[in-house]
């Protein structure tokens, strides 16, 4: 009974993303120009693309979004208060963080390192004679001093407000640490975020309710926009992108995944897709984030002890399907603008980019930035980013899916390492569904 319910809410989503993206070329077909269709009306000539694209789907889609992200902040500072205070010996503290540290850091040195070999296999690049049109703005890539000093908040009210995940993490820790050092006023604090955790997830759920309509507008939005012809002389480039995005998705997270906990790879990925399409809709790790905390949690049963640390931390930290499209972008700028790298631009490139991705919020297009970071270390124009600007919308969708696939991936492992995960409810394909089903009949 429940099955047939939460399967639903899949269903629901899968089908407002597959009629989203078919209303969204539709439209493109129909009403290329953003004047067409004007309904005349007494008052004012009322343009239908414009109520459909730049009204309701921007509407829903914009709000969507803002509900989850309004959802981020609290739930990664309650959660990782819970988590820590439950810890009780706070010297696993720096155990589980070296862990999956360690763990976001090798596997975006595998994905980038896969991507430019793979890029390097079908070179992409190569006959392309294409002209910069476009001009990107290229940012510093800050230094690892900067990193730390900038990751303790001089004032937690300004980290809340500018949602600064790294400053966010780092105050809750702090907090977490005393509460559980401070005997009975601490217990008492610390259950009263216990239930504060209680409700915050209930609303995350709730929200994904929400999700078949929000991620519809969102969809229909965004492929009214997308031009086909862009894609004509970077297919290529597109294509290695995304099949390393799938390969490392269905291959590399897998293998990690049987090795390293022995676990079913088959039905991590089934447990991912919902998730996996919030991300790919709103092309943003963080947005993202509360659904990839109750899924880690309810669904694949890791304790919220664990992943309410390495969930943010990676969604803010580790980027492996960004890292891909920087592996391959780098290869084919290089060919496109005929510059020979040699082996050590290209364990530089590892390097950067997998440094690069520490500390850069998971929002959409952040990729592109880091990229150009990535060139400057190996002297490439940076220009060349405006070659790939044009189809990186679609790429950023899907490299945001693999991303937080990623996050969800060291999560479980890291909890097993711990003895903090729960093996049944990681086997059971109804687990975590019946709040669902609940929130539904709330919604
Ligand atoms: N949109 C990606 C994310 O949020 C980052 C990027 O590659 O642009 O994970």
């Amino acid at each position: 009974m429940s099955n047939k319910k939460s399967a639903s809410l899949t269903t629901r989503i899968v089908i407002g993303m597959a009629a989203g993206i078919i209303l969204g070329f539709i439209l493109q077909m129909l009403m290329p120009n953003k004047s067409d269709f004007v309904i005349p009306l007494y008052i004012f000539d009322l343009s239908l693309r414009g109520l459909l694209v730049d009204g309701i789907f921007q509407v829903g889609g914009k709000v969507f979004v803002a509900s989850l992200q309004m959802l981020v902040v609290p739930l990664v500072f309650v959660s990782l208060i819970c988590g820590t205070c439950s810890l009780k010996d706070t010297s696993k503290l720096g155990r589980i963080g070296g862990k999956a540290i360690g763990l976001y850091l090798i596997t975006t040195a595998i994905a980038i390192s896969f991507a430019m070999f793979l890029a390097l296999l079908v070179n992409p690049g190569e006959g392309v004679n294409m002209v910069a049109n476009t001009t990107f703005e290229s940012r510093e890539a800050p230094s690892l001093a900067q990193v730390i000093i900038q990751m303790f908040p001089s004032n937690p009210f300004a980290a809340f407000a500018n949602g600064n995940m790294l400053q966010v993490i780092v105050f809750a820790l702090l907090f977490g640490i005393a509460i559980a050092l401070s005997g009975k006023p601490g217990e008492r604090i610390a259950s009263l975020f216990e239930d504060l955790s209680t409700v915050i997830m209930r609303l995350v759920t709730i929200l994904m309710n929400l999700a078949p309509y929000g991620v519809f507008c969102l969809l229909a939005g965004l492929f009214t926009d997308v031009s086909i012809e862009t894609f004509g002389n970077l297919i290529q480039y597109f294509l290695v992108v995304f099949f390393a995005l799938v390969l490392h998705a269905t291959i590399t997270y897998p293998v990690l995944l049987k090795l390293l906990t022995g676990l079913n790879p088959l039905i991590f990925l089934r447990k991912m897709r919902n998730t996996a399409i919030f991300a790919f809709s709103t092309s943003s790790s963080n947005a993202t984030l509360p659904i990839t905390m109750a899924t880690t949690t309810k669904k694949m049963g890791v304790k919220n002890s664990i992943a309410s640390f390495t969930v943010p931390l990676g969604a803010t930290i580790n980027m492996d399907g960004t890292a891909i499209m920087q592996g391959v972008a780098t290869v084919f700028i290089a060919q496109v603008f005929n510059v020979d790298l040699t082996l050590t631009d290209y364990l530089l490139v590892i390097l950067t980019a997998t440094l690069a991705s520490i500390g850069t919020a998971g929002v959409p297009g952040v990729g592109l930035i880091m990229l150009a970071m990535v060139l400057n270390q190996v002297g490439l124009p940076v220009e060349g980013i405006g070659l790939i600007i044009g189809v990186d919308r679609l790429l950023d969708m899907t490299r945001t899916a693999v991303n937080v696939t990623g996050d969800s991936m060291v999560t479980i492992i890291v909890g097993k390492s711990e003895k903090q995960f729960d093996e049944d409810v990681f086997y059971d394909m109804d687990a975590g569904q019946e709040q669902e089903e609940a929130d539904s009949k709330v919604s």
